[in-house]
C-alpha cells in the first residue's frame, strides 16, 4: 500500500507584487463525461462524432410527458469514481432541476444534484516530484446531464442545434481550494484523469470536451492560507474568480497565471476583486469577464418531481469496491517496492493505463526489471521516435515477451535481441521462429567455443605470455573468439573458458 506520509508538501507558488509577496489559492470543478454507452436518463447512444441529432430520444428532446429513467451503470460509474478517490459514498442522494433557458437545452432545466450529491468527501494525492506531493481534498462528486451544442459557424445567417450530447451523464468533481499553483492545477487534472482512466469511468479525452474544468482562482498574503486551513474559515482567503470551461492543461496554467497577476494588480492599486465568471482567450492569453455575481442566474433549484431520491445499497457499493482495479498510486508503489524499480521508471510505466497493462503483460512470468528496461528504453523509445502511442505499437506484448524469453534461455545475446526486436518491429512475426530461420543463435555449446579458444591461444603465443603477466589482457582473447564465432558465442561462457585455459 502507498504510504501517504512518505511525501512532503510542495511550496506554494509565490508571485512578487510591487508591494510584497502574494500566494495563489485554486479550487477546481471538473466536468467528466461518464464512460457509458447510454445517456443518464435515456437509452440513447453517447457515441462521439455521430451524425447531428441522430442520438436523441424523446426524453432527450424533452417531448411532453416523457419521463427520465436513471441509468444504473452511470450511477455505478460515479460510485466507482468516488471509491477511487477514497471518498464517502452517499447511499441516499437526490436530483434537482437547475432551471435556465438555452436553445440547446430543450427541457428548460438541467437535472443535477445540488443538495444531496452521490459522493461526499475524498482526496487526490498530486505528485509534483519524487517524494513531493500535494493532498487535495475532494468536496463532492455529483451526477448531472450535459447540454446539447449550438453551432454558430456553419452558416452566416443561421445557428444550428445538435442534441446528441443532450442528456449525456457528467460527473462534476469539486475540489477544496487546496491547489497552490498553476503546475499543481494541471497536475491535479492529469492525476484525476489518470485515476478515472484506470477505473474506466471517463475516457478523459480533453480535445473532445470529455473532461473540462472550471478554475477558481484567488490570491492572498503569506500566512493567510494556513489560517484558513486551521479554521476552515473562507474569510481568510481572497475573493475568487471562476474561469469557465477549460479543456487544455496548458491553457489552465496560462489562465491561472494571468488571472492571479490581474488580481494582484487590482489589489495593489487599492481596488477590490469582484466575484465573477470569466472566460480565457487563448489567442490573447488573457481572461475577460463573462458575468458578475449580480448578473448570475437564479436557477430556482428544486427537487425533480419526476425522479425519486436515489437509494443504493451498501452491499451493491461493496460489490463495486471488490471489483476495483489496482490504482496508479498503488501500482507505482508496488513496482518500486516489489521490483526495485526507480520512482521515475515506475512513473513512466504507470502514467497511462494502457502502458501499465502492456508492461504487465510483458513482465508476467518474466524478470520484471529486465521487462521494464525493454519496455521503456527499446519500445517506448522507438514509439516516441515514430510519434506513435502504445495502441499503435507494431510490436505486441506477446512478441516482446518472446524476445525476452530468448535472452533468458541464453539462446540469443542482448545485441542479437536488439536486432531481433528491429526485425519484429518492421516485419512482424514470431521472435523464436525468426531467430531460428535467420540462424540468430548464440553458441553456448562449450565444445565449439573451446575449439575456437584453443585455436586462438595456439596461434598467439606472445599474447598468451602478456595475458599471463597481466590478466586484464585476457579480454583480447574473448574478443577474438567472439569475432571468430561471428558474435554468436555467449560472452560469459567465453570469458570463463579463456581464463581457465590461460590458467588465470
Ligand atoms: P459555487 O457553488 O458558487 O460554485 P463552491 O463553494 O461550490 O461555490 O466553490 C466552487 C469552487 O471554488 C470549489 O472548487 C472551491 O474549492 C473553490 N473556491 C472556493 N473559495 C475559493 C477561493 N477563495 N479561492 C479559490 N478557490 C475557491
Ligand atoms: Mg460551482
Amino acid at each position: 500500500m502507498l504510504d501517504h506520509l512518505s511525501y512532503t508538501a510542495p511550496e506554494p507558488k509565490v508571485i512578487a507584487g510591487a508591494k510584497g509577496d502574494w500566494e495563489l489559492v485554486i479550487g477546481l470543478e471538473v466536468h467528466a463525461q461518464v464512460a457509458s454507452n447510454a445517456k443518464l436518463f435515456s437509452g440513447a447512444s453517447t457515441e462521439f462524432g455521430a451524425e447531428p441529432n441522430s442520438n436523441v430520444s424523446f426524453v432527450d428532446a424533452a417531448m411532453p410527458g416523457m419521463l427520465p429513467v436513471i441509468n444504473e451503470f452511470c450511477v455505478a460509474q460515479a460510485v466507482r469514481t468516488g471509491l477511487g478517490l477514497k471518498a464517502a459514498i452517499n447511499l441516499v442522494s437526490a436530483f434537482d432541476r437547475k432551471n435556465y433557458f438555452y436553445p440547446d437545452l430543450p427541457q428548460g432545466y438541467q437535472i443535477s444534484q445540488l443538495y444531496h450529491p452521490i459522493v461526499g468527501e475524498g482526496e487526490i494525492i498530486v505528485d509534483m516530484a519524487p517524494g513531493v506531493a500535494r493532498r487535495v481534498r475532494i468536496e463532492r462528486i455529483h451526477l448531472e446531464q450535459d447540454a446539447g451544442k449550438s453551432i454558430h459557424d456553419m452558416d452566416p445567417a443561421l445557428s444550428f442545434v445538435d442534441l446528441n450530447r443532450t442528456g449525456v451523464a457528467l460527473m462534476e468533481i469539486v475540489s477544496r481550494p487546496d491547489i497552490r499553483g498553476p503546475e499543481e492545477a494541471a497536475a491535479y487534472v492529469a492525476k484525476l484523469r489518470q485515476i478515472m482512466r484506470y477505473l474506466g469511468t471517463c475516457d478523459g479525452n480533453m480535445q473532445n470536451g470529455n473532461l473540462r474544468a472550471d478554475v477558481n482562482v484567488s490570491v492572498c498574503k503569506p500566512g493567510d492560507y494556513e489560517r484558513y486551513q486551521e479554521t476552515q474559515d473562507f474569510s481568510h482567503l481572497g475573493t475568487r474568480c471562476e474561469i469557465k470551461n477549460m479543456n487544455s492543461l496548458r491553457f489552465i496554467q496560462a489562465a491561472i497565471e494571468y488571472e492571479a497577476r490581474r488580481q494582484i494588480a487590482i489589489l495593489e492599486d487599492g481596488g477590490i476583486i469582484v466575484q465573477e465568471t470569466r472566460l480565457y482567450d487563448p489567442d490573447k492569453g488573457e481572461t475577460r469577464s463573462m458575468r458578475s455575481k449580480e448578473e448570475a442566474h437564479d436557477y430556482r433549484y428544486f427537487p425533480d418531481p419526476d425522479l425519486l431520491p436515489l437509494e443504493i445499497e451498501q452491499a451493491w457499493v461493496d460489490d463495486i469496491a471488490a471489483s476495483m482495479p489496482e490504482l496508479p498510486d498503488e501500482k507505482k508503489a508496488r513496482f518500486v517496492q516489489a521490483l526495485g524499480m526507480s520512482e521515475y521508471d515506475a512513473g513512466v510505466l504507470t502514467a497511462e493505463v494502457e502502458n501499465a497493462d502492456f508492461y504487465e503483460a510483458v513482465a508476467q512470468g518474466r524478470d520484471g526489471k529486465q521487462a521494464a528496461n525493454w519496455v521503456i528504453n527499446e519500445l517506448f523509445g522507438r514509439l516516441n521516435k515514430e510519434g506513435l502511442g502504445i495502441g499503435d505499437s507494431p510490436v505486441s506484448a506477446v512478441q516482446l515477451g518472446g524476445v525476452l524469453d530468448l535472452i533468458a534461455s541464453g539462446e540469443i545475446s542482448g545485441k542479437m535481441a536488439k536486432d531481433l526486436f528491429e526485425i519484429v518491429w518492421t516485419e512482424g512475426g514470431d521472435p523464436a521462429e525468426i531467430a531460428a530461420a535467420r540462424g540468430m543463435k548464440q553458441v553456448t555449446d562449450l565444445g565449439a567455443i573451446e575449439a575456437a579458444v584453443d585455436e586462438i591461444i595456439a596461434a598467439n603465443p606472445a599474447q598468451v605470455e602478456k595475458a599471463k603477466a597481466n590478466p586484464k589482457l585476457a579480454g583480447w582473447f574473448t574478443g577474438q573468439v567472439l569475432k571468430a564465432t561471428g558474435g554468436k558465442a555467449n560472452p560469459a561462457a567465453v570469458n570463463e573458458l579463456v581464463a581457465q585455459k590461460l590458467g588465470l
